[in-house]
């Protein structure tokens, strides 16, 4: 009987080691088996306990990077190149990791408010292809604030700055696609740009074709 259940466990463990698919497979059922752990458990009730100060929220933080840290020093992340760069929205609910369905380092992650494009994000984008980057995915997502602000009077009259940008997305995109190196890079097949919604509640991404994908 203990024979028989130590060979099970031998053959799942050579499985496992010698096929990378399903390994993978199985670290994204742990990871989510975290998640299942950890997400219903409540910190900072804000809504029912107002009484929890901005020192005891950093307490908290400070606490479990102590743990994270420590965990990490026991065991060490594997450095990688990374190969694509996600524009994504500030939203607390949009998880990068959960968008590609991958916990490897192989994404820059550029997050604004809105998925706003300034000059100074473009470089950043830029900077990330000038690295090796051969993927941009430029998202917005479903339920976002800062397209509700954009269409708020009050709102638009105090953050000026971020609506003068949320107005702009379009052109700013266009401008970014028009860079030299940008242009250049899609011209020769290194550089892919995809556009995406995300869809809040399920980090799903629905591929939107753009004009400029067209030539
Ligand atoms: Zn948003």
């Amino acid at each position: 009987m203990l024979i028989g259940l130590g060979l099970l466990l031998l053959a799942l463990v050579l499985l496992i080691r010698f096929n990378p698919r399903t390994e993978f497979m199985l670290g994204g059922g742990l990871i989510n088996l975290g998640y299942r752990l950890q997400d219903r458990l409540s910190s900072f009730d804000f809504v029912h306990d107002e009484s929890i100060t901005p020192e005891q929220v950093w307490k908290e933080l400070e606490r479990q990077n102590e743990l994270a840290g420590g965990m990490r020093g026991l065991f060490p992340r594997t450095p990688r190149h990374p190969v694509v760069a996600v524009l994504a929205c500030m939203d607390g609910r949009i998880d990068v990791s959960e968008l590609v369905g991958d916990t490897r380092h192989y994404y820059y992650v550029v997050r604004t408010a809105g998925s706003v494009l300034s000059p100074a994000e473009q470089d950043m984008l830029e900077l990330a292809v000038l690295n090796g980057v051969k993927v941009i995915v430029l998202t917005t997502h479903t339920d976002c604030a800062a397209e509700a602000a954009a269409v708020d009077p009050k709102l638009r009259e105090q953050f000026p700055a971020l609506i003068s940008l949320m107005d702009e997305r379009v052109k700013r995109v266009e401008e970014f696609m028009a860079r030299p190196t940008i242009r250049d890079a899609i011209a020769e097949g290194k550089l892919l740009i995809k556009h995406a919604r995300i869809d809040t509640t399920t980090d799903r991404l629905v591929v939107e074709v753009q004009h400029h994908d067209a030539h």
